[in-house]
């Protein structure tokens, strides 16, 4: 018999009806998860429900972005606001915690909402876009600090803004003398691939060095899409670093790390981060121990080139910063 042709999607499904729609949920799982979606935001790109097997329930790609019913059970240790970003506020979108480095968060909107994420409580598709006149006071708060080097933009997801605008916010930060470097935080290339434009491309290719940390959890992200997405990213002259979270359910796996950062590198993303799970409110089924994720990363040892090997880091609470949780090696 031939097999059933994948259902295609050509918006974004945003809610527990379009989810069972798509057949990606049971129709009787609707009214548990609407109550999940007035707490959490829901996103599922066409590229991603497209990369969805609905018959596997572990699929790994449905586990990152499919809600449950659990999301609304805060476990004990969860905080609402693991990165502690708020001390850190100087202005409406600036956080600044290292002398030389800051974030600017022109938005709080994502292309996908992502079941473990650590600012789940604030991303969402009406959230956060700076006006004209917070955006404004925010970069000349950059150019008159100039002790930050490096300029992060992070959000939400800046590669959700128009080419225009976010060619102007790069620009205007890459002629400041004393930033030196500008880094983008981004799901777009592997979640919402067809964002990358040759517009968005060319709004990139700034004169300073610009670093893109593509957030990619599992190997099969990389669609042929992703890799047409992210070699137009490279022929613009963006570096490209790889950052990925280990959850149980998606990579919680010694082959599916190294598939996932194989994948990486083949697609010119250096594995750069795997950070351990922040607990942000009811994400505790992703939960890896740290010490199961040093004993995934010793099996790897060996087995993949050293270009593979990202800082596995955990965030400490209260916005104290990453720390690196090894694994470490006895030498002799
Ligand atoms: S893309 Fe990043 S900020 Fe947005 S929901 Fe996913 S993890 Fe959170």
């Amino acid at each position: 018999m031939p097999e059933a042709p994948a259902p295609h999607h050509t918006r974004t499904i945003r809610d527990a009806n379009g989810l069972a729609a798509a057949g990606l949920v049971p129709r009787d799982a609707v009214p548990g998860l609407e109550a999940v979606q007035a707490r959490y935001s829901i996103a599922v790109t066409p590229a991603m429900a497209a990369l969805i097997d609905p018959a596997d329930p572990a699929d790994p790609i449905a586990a990152q972005y499919i809600p449950r019913t659990e999301e609304l059970v805060t476990a004990p240790h969860e905080v609402l606001d693991p990165t502690a970003d708020e001390p850190f506020t100087p202005l409406p979108g600036v956080v600044h915690r290292y002398p030389d480095r800051a974030l600017l968060k022109p938005l709080l909107a994502c292309p996908v909402y992502c079941r473990f994420c650590f600012r789940r409580e604030v991303v969402g598709p009406d959230g956060g876009l700076l006006t004209e006149a917070a955006l404004e006071a925010a970069l000349a708060w950059f150019e008159r600090t100039p002790a930050v080097r490096e300029v992060i933009l992070t959000g939400g997801d800046p590669l959700i803004l128009s080419p225009r605008r976010l060619g102007a916010i790069l620009a205007r930060l890459a002629a400041i003398p004393h930033v030196e470097i500008l880094r983008i935080h981004s799901r777009v290339p592997v979640a919402d691939p067809a964002r990358v434009t040759a517009a968005l491309a060319e709004a990139l290719a700034v004169e300073k060095p610009l670093y893109l940390c593509v957030h990619a959890n599992h190997a099969r992200e990389f669609s042929p899409d992703a890799a047409t997405a992210l070699r137009r990213l490279t022929q613009a002259g963006v570096v490209l670093l790889g950052q990925s979270v280990l959850l149980r359910g998606v990579n919680d796996s010694a082959e599916a790390l190294e598939d996932l950062f194989r994948a990486m590198l083949r697609h010119r993303v250096k594995p750069y981060y795997l950070h351990q799970l922040d607990h942000a409110p009811g994400t505790a089924r992703f939960e890896v121990p740290p010490e199961e994720g040093r004993a995934l990363l010793r099996q790897l040892r060996h087995r993949v080139t050293g270009l593979a090997w990202p800082n596995y880091v955990q965030e400490r609470p209260g916005g104290a910063g990453k720390v690196p949780l090894g694994p470490v090696w006895e030498v002799g």
